[in-house]
């Protein structure tokens, strides 16, 4: 009898033993080898990595001090400590009202037919009808699709779960989830920094596979993420903050390549900074650079803000770059903790004033549950923060809210502002 209780007890350690091996090494091998967490950067990058100004010899570093966060483990030295267990604790039982209790009544892909109430209704995809100048749709959290100077321009593709693995990171339920198949052929791809949520590598393939993508400018550092899914190195160009690009023509002019006059069909890129980080990997954080974006063209100015805390580099970036007719503003997945590289949204209305922008669209909400607050909150208290500060400021200097539902085309002469949300739960 004893001799048969040895006997399970050694097979039952057997066992136990082989699987937390089998979980480790597969799991090692994951982290290792999962194409997810990106690339190495080539000789090239590296060496332009290590001349710019704002890297120290090990990592990039923000213009403004930036604390450590829970978000950033390299900087986690300090314990977990209460208030960070409860955010643990809000992750793993979220609280009622973090997701949305039913799909998010959101706008199919595409543009409605003359005399088509609801879009919903209509099949049409961009494919078959791409958008026209100046017309812009937001399709959840920092993705936006526009068209500018006879160019499709979108800001960080994301399609899928803000995750490595096949957990977590899973974007809400919505009437009419926008796909990358739905998206017409993209010329200027905008990356403003590698984060999951930002940076999502099976939309890359896809845009590859489907013969989607036309460009892509990337800060530094993040062209070695996008040769290794299947990118061309020819189509890829990498920038340092406040560096500058031209696409298509420029009138002949004296002054610097920032202030010549562009032609109709021509566009500016600059890569501006924000206060954050980056990084894929559990280590290794800060390698890659981060930003936010400008975009002109001969008759619109826009802004992309990426991610990042309140800084007084949005004061500079509108001098130097505004005003903006509209500039897309990261609002949400913030956090009293992340404040230094997640702007509260009463910072992200205060950041539009500093850039002059004439109109704001709320981004980095309403697509994934990354942080503690309700759902809807990063849209209602921006919304406060805008109108209370338009009573401060003169009426040449006010901002207007565009509130669009998901996957809903509108031009800035035509501003969708009805509050969509307060009508889901
Ligand atoms: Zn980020």
């Amino acid at each position: 009898m004893i001799y048969l209780l040895l006997l399970i007890v050694k097979w039952l350690l057997i066992f136990i033993v082989t699987l937390v091996v089998v979980i480790a090494v597969g799991t090692w091998l994951f982290l290792k080898l999962a194409p997810t967490f990106g690339g190495r950067p080539d000789a090239e990058t590296l060496a332009r990595i290590k001349a710019s100004k704002y890297f120290n010899g090990e990592t990039f570093v923000n213009l403004v001090p930036t604390h450590a966060t829970t978000l950033d483990i390299d900087d986690v030295t300090d314990g977990v400590s209460p208030e960070e267990s409860n955010i643990l604790k809000q992750f793993l039982f979220p609280p009622k009202g973090k997701n949305p209790s039913r799909p998010i009544a959101s706008y199919r892909l595409g543009k409605p037919q003359a005399g088509a109430k609801q879009p919903t209704a209509h099949k049409l995809t961009l494919t078959t009808q791409p958008l026209a100048e100046g017309e812009f749709v937001w399709l959840g959290h920092s993705t936006v699709l526009f068209r500018l100077a006879g160019k499709t321009i979108i800001t960080d593709p994301v399609f899928h779960r803000a995750s490595p693995a096949p957990i977590g990171g899973k974007p809400f339920a919505m009437t009419h989830a926008p796909k990358v198949a739905d998206l017409p052929f993209i010329d200027v791809v905008l990356i403003s920094h590698d984060h999951y949520d930002h940076l999502d590598h099976k939309a890359i393939k896809q845009l590859m596979r489907q013969k989607k993508a036309g460009h892509f400018y990337a800060p530094l550092g993040v062209k070695a993420h996008l040769v290794l899914w299947g990118v061309p190195d020819t189509m890829i160009s990498e920038f340092d903050w406040y560096e500058a690009m031209q696409i298509a023509s420029v009138e002949p002019s004296q002054a610097s390549a920032t202030d010549a006059l562009l032609t109709e069909d021509a566009l500016r890129v600059v890569f501006t900074p924000t206060r954050h980080f980056s990084g894929r990997r559990i280590k290794g954080h800060r390698t890659t650079l981060w930003g936010s974006w400008v975009v002109q063209s001969a008759t619109l100015n826009v802004y992309f803000s990426g991610d990042g805390g309140y800084s007084s580099e949005f004061a500079n970036i509108g001098e130097r770059y505004g005003p903006f007719d509209i500039a897309f503003m990261e609002d949400g997945a913030y956090n009293e903790r992340w404040r230094d590289v997640h702007m509260l949204p009463e910072e992200s209305a205060q950041a539009g004033f500093d850039l002059q922008a004439k109109v704001v669209l709320p981004i980095h909400w309403g697509k994934f549950d990354l942080s503690t607050h309700h759902w809807r909150d990063p849209v209602r208290r921006i919304k406060q923060a805008v109108a209370k500060g338009n009573t401060q400021v003169a009426v040449d200097k006010q901002i207007k809210l565009a509130t669009p539902r998901v996957g809903e085309v509108f031009t800035l002469d035509k501003l969708p502002t009805e509050a969509w949300w307060e009508a889901e739960s």
